[in-house]
């Protein structure tokens, strides 16, 4: 007799890549359970507080991790239904079709994929189907090639980003709409479900109208009978049949007890360092490094990209509402005077006095956080970090996290900022001329956090695909290449970051990986079927 808490599929966290897999898998009529250590977030409205959010950190985990050192860190990761895609700025880009192949950049190498760039597009396109990103094509640069248009017109920018968008323009650089999942009708604002507040990025959505992984595809998916959701549910461990080569348990610690599922498939998509941490606590006799980890990859090329947040102070006042409509990839791959990547310039959320005071930046001379945060437009720069084997996640003697990271591939990141820099200068004023703009402010702090290395929001690498088993965990299916039945879809599989936010690449590979669970478990349900007649 089958169980009751034997599943056809289990899938561990419910974020861009777990709650987009349920979304794709739903549908197949197969008893799916998704296991999520969260709850829902609650709906109040703290959600838009920026002091509940980005001072008093209200929604991040209390958990502890640590540095190299052993020092603590309060990472700024989210556990909720939906993960992390709660309280993301929803800026859903491509990577360009080059991040696919091997890059050559100052501080060494980012190596090729797997799979290229079209095996991936057609899932692109329907990720921003689904996830109803807005955006225009042929205004960025570097854009790769893309098989439809985007499903929803660009989201406009308000005078002063329209402003520095035409100043750029002028400057010679190319900006772009920033491709956006937000439920945002221009044409029909009585109508439309997104007002356009200043509390996106970072923030939860009160009105549910940012495409995230719960709204777009975690409820949807539970509307299907066969889909079932365990919130509160904690996954400690993975066990295994005798021969280690199947995974039979899925030890879950639920309402103060322990609980054991079983399911022909197992999916960890807890986020690249959660879910490295669950392989690693998995240990076992057939697999002593950690479970699938005969390579010694899992945990190992932890990314999280080199990010800044700089902010430009100018005497025009920015009353920008929503700020993250604009960006700049002319220096992506280089420019004229420097033949390495340098990366990705665009905006976050629109700072306030009251985030600014979580982080605490270099005051402008004779300004106040006030002033600073009513006249600044503030930039997100994002490089390439590279793979390097000793940036990791271990566990320490009790079993918690350790995250080792050093900096690399910095030269990149710090000329982006000098062309940034130099950029800014050129702005011309209706007003003050030149004169207007009074200089960059180094936010170097991330978003509420006090040290640097807790800001893992791109979190990702830790549990690469690749095809040789040697220097790879994952096959290029996001099969473990040592455990028939286990899977991850989550940023672990990465094996190098690009320079644009993750989330979309995790989407579609989501959906890419889900047709190959969907053509394994129809050969299955097959198989199942046609037995009993070829005995008969
Ligand atoms: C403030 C912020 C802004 C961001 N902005 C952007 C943006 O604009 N664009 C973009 O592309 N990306 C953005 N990101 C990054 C993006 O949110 C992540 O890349 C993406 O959510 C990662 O998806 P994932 O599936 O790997 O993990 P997650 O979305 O983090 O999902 C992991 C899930 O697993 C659950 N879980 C973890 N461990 C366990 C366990 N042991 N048992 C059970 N459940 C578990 C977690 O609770 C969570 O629900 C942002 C992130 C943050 C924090
Ligand atoms: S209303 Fe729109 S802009 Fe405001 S949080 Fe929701 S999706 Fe973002």
């Amino acid at each position: 007799m089958v169980s009751a808490n034997h599943y056809d599929v289990i899938i561990i966290g419910t974020g861009a890549g777990g709650g987009t897999l349920a979304y794709r898998l739903a549908p197949s009529g197969k008893r799916i359970l998704l296991l999520e250590r969260g709850d829902y977030v609650p709906r109040e409205k703290d959600n838009w507080s920026t002091r509940a959010v980005n001072l008093e950190a209200r929604y991040n985990t209390k958990e502890s991790w640590y540095d190299k050192d052993g020092k603590a860190l309060h990472p700024h990761t989210n556990y909720y239904v939906g993960g992390n895609t709660k309280f993301y700025g929803a800026a859903l880009f491509r990577l360009r079709k080059e991040d696919f192949g091997e890059l050559r950049h100052h501080g060494g190498v980012s190596p090729a994929w797997p799979i290229s760039y079209d095996e991936l597009e057609p899932y692109y396109l329907e990720a921003e189907r689904l996830y109803q990103v807005h955006g225009t094509r042929d205004e960025d640069p570097t854009e790769p090639r893309a098989s439809g248009p985007y499903p929803y017109p660009a989201v406009s920018h308000e005078p002063r980003i329209q402003q520095l968008s035409d100043d750029f323009e002028q400057a010679g650089l190319k900006p772009f709409h920033v491709p956006m999942g937000v439920m945002l009708d221009e044409k029909n604002p009585r109508k439309s479900r997104c007002i356009r507040c200043s509390t996106c990025d970072g923030h939860p959505c009160l009105v549910l109208a940012k495409s995230d992984a719960q709204v777009v595809c975690v409820d949807p998916a539970l509307e299907h009978p066969n889909v079932e959701l365990l919130t509160g549910a904690y996954v400690s461990r993975l066990e295994t049949s005798a021969s280690g080569r199947e995974i039979t348990k899925v030890i879950v610690e639920h309402d103060g007890k322990t609980e054991e599922f079983s399911a022909g498939i197992v999916v960890s998509s807890c986020g690249a360092i959660n879910s490295a941490a669950l392989l690693l606590r998995s240990a076992n006799d057939y697999h002593p490094r950690g479970l699938a980890n005969g390579s010694d990859v899992v945990g190992r090329h932890y990314m999280g990209h080199v990010n800044s947040v700089l902010m430009a102070i100018s005497k025009c006042p920015n009353p920008t509402v929503f700020q993250k409509t604009l960006a700049v990839n002319d220096y992506y791959f280089g420019s004229n005077d420097w033949e390495y990547p340098m990366g990705h310039i665009s905006f976050v959320g629109k700072l306030d006095a009251d985030t600014l005071r979580a982080g605490a930046p270099a005051i402008a001379p004779g300004w106040t956080l006030e002033l600073m945060a009513t006249h600044s437009l503030d930039f997100w720069l994002t490089s390439e970090d590279l793979p390097d084997a000793n940036n990791r996640v271990t566990l320490n003697r009790n079993g918690e996290i350790v995250l080792s990271y050093t900096p690399n591939n910095l030269e990149g990141h710090k000329r982006l900022q000098a062309k940034l820099k130099q950029a800014m200068k050129q702005q011309n004023c209706s007003i003050h001329g030149h004169e207007c703009h009074q200089g960059l402010f180094s936010r170097s702090l991330y978003l509420g956090q006090k040290i640097p290395l807790a800001g893992v929001a791109h979190q990702n690498g830790t549990i690469r695909f690749g095809r040789d088993p040697e220097t790879s965990a994952l096959d290029p299916n996001c099969k473990a290449h040592e455990v028939d039945n286990l899977y991850v879809v989550d940023a672990s599989f990465f094996p190098s970051s690009g320079a644009v936010n993750p989330a979309l690449t995790i989407m579609a590979n989501a959906l890419r990986v889900g047709d190959h669970l969907l053509e394994r478990l129809a050969a299955r349900s097959i198989e199942v079927r046609v037995e009993p007649k070829v005995t008969a």
